[in-house]
């Protein structure tokens, strides 16, 4: 679907881009011509990580950086525009997560996610941002966001709030910086199964099992997916979307529809002959 240059002339900066969907993305912004900067804390893992984006042939590189620290995130940006030229596009992936009885949180367990997800997103966008006003250059921005920034989720109350905060960024620049020809979207995503998320967020397979039972489609989803929506968002393809944050999940986040769990109850066909029984009169379809 996608030409090979689609990603041409971008060079895109992935945080948290040394393993899970800030991989996977990277590596297909590589496949698709971009120049692609990854960063993270750990610098073993990021340097593998570079080894396997650079097969696609083109620029690559890399910073240890904590996206929670300004003055790092500065440090950084200058040494990825001094290896790789110009920074044109940024995925705010990095993001920490951990599921806790909101009642036994404590104030440093809170701030540390927001700390990351929140701060961390503001600390690369609008540095970024400020970078591109000044030289008068064109961007685009992509936050990784979640699906329970609208509906809240019980047990990870500060990734809920620092994602719903970053979704807030989300609209607040695409407007603000629409102008400057900075796009700002953001993609919500369902499950991937990532090292990073099942460690920290599926307890065991038995809940695995029980979480695709109840998914409308009973799969996950495949870091591909994500990476092929991502790219497009980045692209120019994309020019006249902005301010949008498109969820891909399969359906999951709709199950609250007031009749949807009719589907966990049975197979169709019995919920079927039910419906029929009620409405024996009336011939469906
Ligand atoms: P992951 O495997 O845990 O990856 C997170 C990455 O962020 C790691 O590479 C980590 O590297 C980096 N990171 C963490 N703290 C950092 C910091 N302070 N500074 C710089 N980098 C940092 O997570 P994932 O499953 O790939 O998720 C990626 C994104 O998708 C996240 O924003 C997540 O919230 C979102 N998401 C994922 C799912 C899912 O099912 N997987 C669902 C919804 C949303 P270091 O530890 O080396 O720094």
């Amino acid at each position: 679907m996608f030409n090979k240059d689609l990603l041409k002339g971008k060079g895109i900066l992935v945080t948290g881009g040394g393993s899970g969907l800030g991989l996977a993305m990277a590596r297909r912004f590589a496949e698709l011509g971009a120049a692609v900067a990854i960063c993270g804390r750990n610098e073993e893992k990021l340097k593998k990580a570079v080894a396997e984006i650079g097969a696609a042939g083109n620029p690559v590189a890399y910073a240890v950086c904590d996206v929670r620290d300004y003055d790092a995130v500065t440090a950084m940006y200058q040494k990825l525009r001094e290896e790789l030229g110009e920074i044109n596009g940024l995925v705010n992936n990095a993001a920490g997560n951990f599921y806790c009885a909101s009642e036994d949180l404590t104030p440093g367990g809170f701030r540390a996610v927001v700390d990351i997800v929140l701060q961390g997103t503001f600390n690369c966008t609008q540095q970024l941002g400020k970078y591109l006003i000044e030289h008068k250059k064109p961007g685009s921005i992509l936050n990784i966001v979640t699906t329970y920034t609208q509906t809240g989720s019980a047990f990870v109350l500060p990734s809920a709030c620092a994602k719903a905060g970053v979704e807030a960024m989300t609209k607040t620049l695409a407007y603000e910086w629409a102008e400057y020809g900075i796009r700002v979207n953001g993609i919500a995503p369902g499950p991937f199964p990532t090292k990073g998320a099942w460690q920290r967020l599926m307890p065991s397979k038995d809940v695995e099992q029980m979480y695709l039972k109840r998914h409308p489609m009973h799969r996950f989803g495949n870091p591909e997916e994500l990476a092929n929506l991502a790219a497009f968002l980045l692209s120019d393809m994309a020019a006249y979307i902005s301010g949008d944050v498109v969820v891909i999940d399969g359906a999951e986040h709709l199950q609250g529809g007031q009749f949807n769990f009719l589907t966990q109850l049975m197979p169709r066909e019995q919920l079927k002959a039910i419906f029929q029984a009620m409405h024996p009169k009336k011939k469906q379809g």
